[in-house]
């Protein structure tokens, strides 16, 4: 799978027969993409990080990042399903080396293509990830933790969840430790419905969770480690490629339009042409440095400390906040060149799902605080 020249031809085939078809109907339906989830389960996709050595298919991030920003182009919701899956394995594999961890990989998200969810917010906290007001109970070789969870991106598809929790009750809000709910020791009971603007296939209904296992799934590594050195950089890269595919199908459909355009008016370049100059003076910027940042994960995996520094830390924040804002603008210079016929939703260019999902991304984890974050990191490091 790592630098599988044919995987982008089987992602984009299965796109085209499975993802695409259903994309309309995912939206106004707000409904699980089924279709395509089973379609990249099939194909194995779900275990694609995984090692090798773990019988995966030891795909490099930036690897699934191309396939992400595939099915972006086809369907937000899909592409959103398949990236939180993602970022979950990643924290698994890099941080859970138990020998319990490890064959639970193995087991189910390999042998079983288990898909895997999450639940870092909070009701009560907001979008501060990295503080928690429950707590795990643990005692006996098991724990037991009860989360309000206001957002739980497809928790009723999901095989687990890795939720965070302060480690003990006596524990303060940021020291946290994140925890595989596996079913059937996990309940979720519905405490909110997902009637949403965009990105309505994701179904991230609120849920009571409870789970009750034995405490070797708790991850030994801190989550503020896990966060720093994994569930960040990678949530903000392949976020960043749904938006990245969102941004790619806008374009797409503009030029298609300016092409109409042209053809009725052979000799003559249509006004808009000039649009679709300045738009991708706007989108190859925002897709040279999405797949950048991508590239430089994999290589400071080995060998430097690249992952932890406050440089990469700074240089991924900027990524999110500049793709989840220059998506929407790329939407919306696709609207204005498409005109009427963006804007309708019952023409071969309509644009009317890709803006509304575009709209999501600024609130994935709120641009004001990754900004603040950030404002705090360049106060104190050397470069960045
Ligand atoms: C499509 C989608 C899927 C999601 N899936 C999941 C999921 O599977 N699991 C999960 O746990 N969560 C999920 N989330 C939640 C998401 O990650 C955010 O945490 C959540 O959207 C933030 O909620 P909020 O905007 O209400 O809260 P906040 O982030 O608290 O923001 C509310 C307001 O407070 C302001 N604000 C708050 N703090 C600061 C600060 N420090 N500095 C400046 N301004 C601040 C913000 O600007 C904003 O105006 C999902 C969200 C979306 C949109």
């Amino acid at each position: 799978m790592r630098g599988d020249a044919g995987l982008s031809d089987r992602v984009h085939a299965l796109a085209l027969e499975y993802v695409a078809p259903a994309a309309d109907e995912v939206d106004r339906d707000a409904r699980f993409p089924k279709e395509s989830i089973e379609a990249l389960r099939s194909e194995r996709l779900l275990s694609a990080l995984v090692p090798a050595n773990l019988g995966g298919g030891g795909a490099r991030l930036s690897d699934i990042a191309a396939v992400v920003a595939e099915l972006g182009r086809h369907c937000a919701s899909t592409a959103m399903v398949f990236a939180m899956h993602q970022i979950q394995v990643a924290c698994l594999v890099r941080h859970g080396d138990t020998a319990f961890l490890t064959d639970y990989v193995r087991e189910e998200v390999v042998g079983g293509e288990a898909l895997l969810a999450s639940a870092t917010t909070e009701v009560g906290i907001g979008g501060d990830v990295r503080s928690s007001s429950c707590a795990v109970e643990a005692g006996g070789g098991r724990f037991r933790l009860h989360k309000q969870a206001p957002v739980i991106s497809y928790g009723q598809f999901a095989d687990a969840i890795l939720a965070t929790a302060r480690r003990c009750e006596t524990s303060p809000p940021s020291d946290q430790v994140l925890v595989l709910c596996r079913r059937p020791h996990l309940s979720l009971e519905p405490i909110s419905d997902w009637d949403t603007f965009g990105f309505r296939g994701t179904c991230s209904l609120g849920f009571e969770l409870d789970a009750d296992d034995v405490d070797d799934c708790i991850l030994s590594d801190p989550y503020a480690d896990i966060s720093e050195r994994t569930m960040l950089p990678v949530s903000h890269i392949l976020w960043a490629h749904v938006w990245l595919g969102i941004a790619d199908a806008a374009v797409s459909t503009a030029r298609a339009h300016v092409r109409r355009e042209a053809r009725k008016k052979p000799g003559a370049t249509p006004p808009a042409a000039v649009h679709l100059a300045e738009l991708m003076a706007v989108y190859l910027p925002f897709r040279a440095v999405a797949e950048q940042v991508a590239r430089h994960f994999d290589e400071s995996e080995h060998g430097t400390d690249t992952l932890g520094s406050l440089a990469f830390a700074i240089e991924c924040n900027s990524l999110k906040v500049a793709a989840s804002t220059l998506v929407v603008d790329i939407v919306g210079r696709a609207m204005r060149i498409c005109g009427m016929t963006g804007y309708r939703e019952d023409s071969e260019f309509a644009l009317g799902r890709l803006l509304r999902d575009a709209h999501g991304a600024t609130l994935m984890v709120n641009n004001d605080r990754i900004l603040a974050n950030s404002a705090q990191m360049l106060l104190v490091a050397k470069e960045a």
